[in-house]
């Protein structure tokens, strides 16, 4: 048989792995959009690299849009077979999904108006909200732990990835010419000390691994560093300075994790009870959905829940995702905390609350992920004296403060556990996927240290057989 990279392939977004066997048929490991590019994204997204009718089976890692995105474009194409993924995943991906339709209708209404003017040609979304629709039918779930037949040839299970609720390593044996290849994709690895989730489990021995390398060079600080460090932050913002402490945060995953830990910091009167808004619809629903799956739960949340029923609630948090009560949040005075996406802060209404905050000393925008250099967040980390915001200049007086180590990513150290339970020399090829170049140059050569010997890093559209 034959595998084909279409996407993460020297690059972090658009994963996409094609296996082709003799027979023909052809299995799809996540159909993911390529995100933040510009026109080069633009077209990246439009070339498969293989005709989406002829696909026979899909199995879906996890939710994020860079490895979900573009299944509705896939339906939309003719994709006709089932798209294999766990249950939450199922309910994530919905949402995001959405999302995604909506900011693609919404930007392309915005671009028609401009081209109109210039008597250039109008431009269509990728999907629209009835495309997500009809291919989230498509969508079969199944529990982590258990080896399904998709047919006499393929079997699939998944195991716990720890990277988002839902996540799942895909764990593949695949029979041909009297012979079982086993094949296993990492999707993306979580951390062994995450908040809310489980950490990734072992997978079988595979003689197969695609393993994501996003963080494969460097290591993340501990997690209690980043809670002490947020006391620090709300202590000086909210309380000496009575100002206002802005956080952008991804819906999933992150912004779960930052209520928890002020639901336990209040409740432990570690600080004020002060006024904390989650700022955003998607946040508020993936929140519903997280609170709705316990089972992705490690035992330190089992074991609080005991006391406390629900961690993502407590009296002084609020939940906000009419746009008007948003609208309102400017004009508050009080000290207060706001959560909001986008992470990266270079859209939804988190871009809003910054513009109004940023020119008063006494606010600290806070940055807790990973962020674009070109997005607000990342240029935000430059610490500059004036930026722009939808394009105009505001002094940046408020403080800037970062914390990494919320990544939701495995660090090296992380990644090195997780392959633990193999034994190298039994992994006949193992590719690298899901990073920048010189980082995946750097994990290949602490791989083969391990003893792992034919290690790869496939280009875009590059075709190995296995
Ligand atoms: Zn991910």
């Amino acid at each position: 048989m034959k595998i084909s990279f279409h996407g993460a392939a020297q690059t972090v977004t658009g994963s996409k792995h094609l296996i082709t066997l003799k027979n023909g048929k052809k299995l799809l490991l996540d159909c993911g959009m390529f995100q933040g590019r510009g026109v080069e994204t633009e077209s990246l997204n439009k070339e498969w690299g293989f005709v989406p009718a002829e696909i026979d089976y899909m199995v879906l890692s996890h939710a994020h849009i860079d490895h979900s995105g573009l299944i509705p474009k896939l339906v939309k194409e003719g994709y006709k077979g089932k798209i294999y993924c766990t249950n939450p995943t199922k309910d994530l991906a919905q949402i995001l999904l959405l999302d995604s339709a909506h900011i693609q209708e919404s930007d392309a209404k915005f671009l028609n108006k401009k081209r109109r003017d210039q008597n250039k040609s109008a431009i269509s979304p990728l999907y629209d909200t009835h495309d997500v629709m009809r291919c989230l039918m498509r969508f079969t779930t199944v529990d982590l732990d258990e080896w399904i037949q998709i047919t006499d040839d393929i079997q699939l299970k998944f195991t716990e990835a720890g990277h988002i609720l839902g996540a799942a390593v895909v764990n593949l044996r695949i029979k041909e010419d009297d012979e079982i290849k086993r094949i296993t994709f990492s999707g993306d690895i979580g951390r062994y000390n995450d908040a809310i989730l489980k950490s990734p489990a072992e997978f079988p021995q595979a003689d197969v691994i695609i393993c994501e390398s996003t963080y494969g060079d460097s290591l993340h600080d501990e997690v209690q560093i980043s809670e002490t460090e947020v006391i620090k932050l709300i202590y000086k913002t909210c309380v000496e300075q009575d100002g206002k402490l802005i956080i952008p945060a991804f819906s999933v995953g992150r912004t779960q994790e930052l209520v928890y830990m002020l639901n336990r910091l209040i409740e432990s009167a570690t600080i004020p009870a002060l006024n904390v808004y989650v700022d955003s619809p998607l946040s508020t629903e993936a929140t519903r959905i997280t609170y709705n799956h316990p089972e992705c739960f490690n035992k330190k949340l089992l074991r609080y829940m005991e006391r406390d029923e629900n961690p993502f609630d407590f009296p002084t948090l609020r939940y906000i995702t009419e746009k008007e009560v948003s609208q309102e949040l400017n004009q508050k005075k009080e000290s207060c905390i706001i959560i909001s996406a986008s992470g990266m802060a270079e859209a939804g209404r988190v871009k809003h609350h910054i513009a109004n905050n940023i020119q008063n000393p006494k606010n600290t925008i806070l940055l807790a992920g990973y962020c674009e250099p070109n997005s607000l967040g990342g240029r935000l980390k430059l610490r500059p004296d004036v930026v722009k915001i939808f394009g105009e200049e505001y002094r940046v007086n408020a403080t800037i403060a970062e914390i990494k180590s919320l990544s939701a990513h495995a660090d090296y150290e992380d990644i090195s556990q997780f392959l633990a339970c193999q034994d190298p020399k039994q992994v006949q090829q193992f590719f690298v996927v899901h990073g920048e170049p010189q980082v995946q140059e750097h994990f290949k050569r602490k791989l083969i240290k391990k003893g792992f010997n034919e290690v790869y890093i496939p280009a875009q559209h590059q075709v190995f057989n296995i």
